[in-house]
């Protein structure tokens, strides 16, 4: 701590040092970073217990996409040999447990508030202090916020009329904490993204019937779940930092090797049979374990996703159905991936229905039901699983203020900009973790780099007496490479499909890449060279350049 900061704390003009917004996987991991560099942090959360997006999205059938041995954290090698994953993909109530447990063994809730909103944060330029205001109207002072606010925490809900609903209609992110009964029930899902896919297949098993409204169909990986037994969870753990080496040299975060294979130096008669073995192995394998291309190359992309479209039509015995559910506007990875768990199978049921928005678009609540182009449906229970304001929306809802009582909505009304998913501009000593355009990867490798660059840059600038702050140029400088590393890919046509990682799921958003596609390896590598140059990428008053 500077001496001007000493001064001001016993002072009594801060009330912590950090207040870190959020108790999920981001919001755990600074506190621990933070607190292990002498920094007091406080938590202030929004739900009654730690989990973030694993607290709120508790629906049926909610588990993770990535394999549990990397979805998880690597700082403590204890816990990592305590845990037991019990599955390949742990479901939502696994992971809360794991993060509660983190939780209680690094004795964090005594310094997290639970039940509180944060409504606004503005930064003071005389004091060069935050003051954080919460729902209860309760304000804490301190030196720096960091926004662990995730991704995924503000619901894009786009129907009217949800209130004269005499049914239950649940959005996919507030669910009840006691499971919702089904069983003789006309249900709805409405939404075909990752979420919606990972309800429809569990509700088709219960409901009396089930109408699924998709707007872009998907391309569903099938995720090939399966429990993890003690021999395989032990070579897991003896090999662990070979798998964290995996991670940190894979460019999506993911505990796979190269395959050094691209489509055009395959037999054309063996492509399909690298394909097949992709879809065998399950989960995100299917992208990453085939070409090395598949993202980059458009012949290779098309070869890719038209494996899947057949795929679909093998599975699905109704071919208008079959055809439905093709993708056809959007390359394989041009949207998020959804791992499905017999979702095209689900299909296939009696009981099940698929109706195209595109061709019959959902208006409205009703009292009974749905008001769609075609008339009114009646249901009993209506699901929203309708996405996201992704990942500026946490922060351009909560009034953030930086200099000049900017506030950061519009800062970012021309679209949502940072520095390295980090900082902005014209708001010091004020981080976000998994901010817009980060990488694009398994999300706790990545947190676990950008709570540690964080620290890293607190203690420096603690150490050196300066706010941390990065200039406008530095951050249209890591604009300008991020875009151009999504050009050398074959994702833009992402955006005709309503990509919300272009924001385009959101009606009037402004449309730009909210990730870095140019790789996590690149990324840790910018970030581990930020360090050696002493931070000026941090520090206003360097020209220093990205890239
Ligand atoms: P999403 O991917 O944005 O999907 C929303 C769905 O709702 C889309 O099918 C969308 O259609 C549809 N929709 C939106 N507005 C509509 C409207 N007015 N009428 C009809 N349909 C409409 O949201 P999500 O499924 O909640 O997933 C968001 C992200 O959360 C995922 O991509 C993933 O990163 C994360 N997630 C992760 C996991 C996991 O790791 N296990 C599980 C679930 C979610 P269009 O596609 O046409 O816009």
């Amino acid at each position: 701590m500077t001496n001007a900061a000493q001064a001001a704390e016993q002072k009594g003009e801060v009330d912590v040092e950090a207040i870190v917004i959020g108790a999920g996987f981001s919001g755990l991991r600074c506190m621990h970073e933070l607190r292990s560099r002498g920094i007091s942090t406080k938590i202030l959360e929004k739900g009654t217990d730690v989990g973030g997006t694993w607290y709120w999205n508790r629906y049926p059938g909610a588990r993770t996409d990535s394999e549990s041995w990397v979805y998880c954290y690597s700082f403590d090698k204890d816990l990592q040999q305590e845990w037991d994953w019990k599955e390949r993909f742990p479901t939502q109530a696994e992971v809360q447990a794991y993060l509660g447990h983190v939780a209680d063994r690094h004795d964090m809730r005594k310094d997290i508030e639970f039940g509180v909103m944060v409504e606004a944060a503005k930064f003071d330029e005389d004091s060069q202090l935050w003051t954080v205001t919460t729902s209860t109207g309760q304000t804490y002072t301190s030196r720096y916020v960091v926004a662990a606010t995730g991704q995924l925490g503000i619901q894009h809900f786009p129907f009217a009329g949800v209130e004269n609903f005499q049914g239950q209609a649940y959005h996919s992110s507030s669910w009840p904490k006691e499971p919702v009964d089904f069983t003789g029930k006309r249900v709805a899902v409405i939404g075909t993204g990752a979420t919606g896919i990972q309800i429809i297949p569990l509700v088709a098993q219960e409901a009396e019937s089930l109408t699924v409204f998709q707007r872009t169909p998907n391309y569903v990986m099938p995720a090939r779940n399966f429990a993890l037994t003690d021999t395989h969870r032990n070579a897991i753990k003896r090999d662990y930092d070979r798998v964290w080496e995996q991670v940190r040299d894979q460019p999506f975060g993911m505990a796979f090797d190269p395959v050094n294979r691209i489509s055009g130096d395959t037999e054309p008669a063996s492509r399909d049979q690298v394909l097949q073995a992709g879809w065998e192995a399950g989960g995100f394998r299917y992208i990453f374990e085939t070409f090395d291309d598949l993202l980059t190359d458009q012949e290779c992309n098309d070869l890719a996703s038209e494996f899947v479209r057949n795929k679909i039509r093998a599975i699905v015995k109704d071919p208008k159905t079959a055809e439905l559910l093709c993708p056809t506007n959007h390359p394989v990875g041009g949207k998020r991936v959804p791992l499905g768990h017999f979702y095209y199978e689900t299909f296939n049921r009696d009981n099940v229905t698929l109706v195209d928005v595109n061709a019959n678009p959902v208006e409205r609540f009703t009292e009974k039901g749905l008001k769609t182009a075609d008339g009114e449906l009646e249901f009993d229970v209506i699901i929203i699983a309708t996405g996201f304001d992704a990942v500026s929306g946490a922060l351009t809802h909560m009034n953030v203020r930086g200099r000049d009582g900017q506030t950061i909505e519009n800062r970012w009304a021309d679209g949502a900009e940072s520095f390295m998913g980090m900082m902005v501009d014209g708001f010091p000593n004020f981080f976000t973790i998994l901010g817009p355009q980060g990488p694009f990867a398994n999300n706790p490798p990545v947190i676990e780099h950008q709570a540690e660059w964080i620290g890293k840059v607190i203690t420096h600038c603690e150490q050196e007496g300066k706010l941390a702050e990065v200039s406008r140029q530095t951050v249209n400088d890591w604009f300008r490479v991020t875009q151009e590393a999504f050009d050398s890919t074959v994702l833009g046509k992402g955006e005709e499909a309503n990509s919300w990682y272009l924001g385009a799921n959101i009606p009037g958003k402004a449309h730009k890449i909210l990730y870095w596609f140019g790789g996590a390896p690149a990324y840790f590598d910018l970030l581990e060279e930020a360090e050696r140059r002493g931070f000026d990428l941090v520090d206003a008053r360097s020209a220093a350049t990205v890239g």
